[in-house]
Parts: structure tokens; sequence; C-alpha cells
């Protein structure tokens, strides 16, 4: 856990969030400004910057976050498909500098991004 991350500080409980799933690996809760009707955050137990922080020591983490996706898209009802998004540093504009994967659904997304 990382002093002065919010993340971390939701994974200790010390910030409120609206919490969907959590095991040894993950924790997952609603994002405060969801831009979906669903939107998750999935996020590592870890405090693992961005996406270029992976490696074979905590390689773990993200693949657990990935299972735990599968898990909650179909508890959240998201058979028929959704997407998962993560922005790494400046350039990706990601805000929040702990590791996560945005889980989106609940709609047909009109556009696509890649
Ligand atoms: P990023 O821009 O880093 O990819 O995504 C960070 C996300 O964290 C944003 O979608 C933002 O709405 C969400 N977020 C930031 N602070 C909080 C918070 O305190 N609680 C929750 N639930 N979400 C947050
Ligand atoms: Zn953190």
């Amino acid at each position: 856990m990382l002093k002065d991350c919010i993340f971390c500080a939701i994974i200790a409980g010390e910030i409120p969030a609206g919490k969907v799933y959590e095991d040894d690996y993950v924790f997952a809760f609603r994002d405060i400004n969801p831009q979906a009707p669903v939107h998750i955050l999935v996020v590592p137990k870890k405090h693992i910057p961005c996406a270029l922080d992976i490696d074979a020591d905590n390689a773990v983490y993200v693949s657990k976050c990935f299972e735990a996706i599968a898990k909650i898209a179909r508890a959240e009802g998201l058979g028929d498909g959704f997407r998962v998004v993560n922005n790494c540093g400046v350039n990706g504009g990601q805000s929040v500098m702990h590791l996560h994967f945005h889980l989106i659904g609940g709609e047909k997304f009109a556009e696509k991004i890649i």
C-alpha cells in the first residue's frame, strides 16, 4: 500500500467505495464518474503504478484482474459483451497512478476507439 494513493486507500477501506468484488489479489468498485451504465474499476491489491510496471514478479495480479473481470461481467449481466480499458501514463490519459482496468458495459457502444 502506498501513502497518498487514492486506490490504496479505497482498498484499505479508508475511503468508501461501491465495492462489487474482492479476493486476495483484486479489489473492484464502481467508478465515481460512470461513463456507461456499468462502469467498474478493477484494481490489483498491490500498488503497481501503471501498465509499464507489469513484470514477471507481479503479473499474477494482472491475470487475477482478468479472472475477476470475467466473473464480474457475468454477475453484472454483461454476457452480450463489454469493453476493458487501461489508460497508461500521460499520453494515455491516466489520472490515478495505480494500475486499473475500466470495465464498461450495459449498452452497445456506437463508436469503436480501435
Ligand atoms: P484513469 O483516468 O486514471 O484511467 O481513471 C481513473 C478513474 O478513477 C476515473 O474514471 C475516475 O472517475 C475514478 N475515480 C477517481 N477517484 C475516485 C474515487 O475516489 N472513487 C471512485 N469510485 N472512483 C474514482
Ligand atoms: Zn496504490
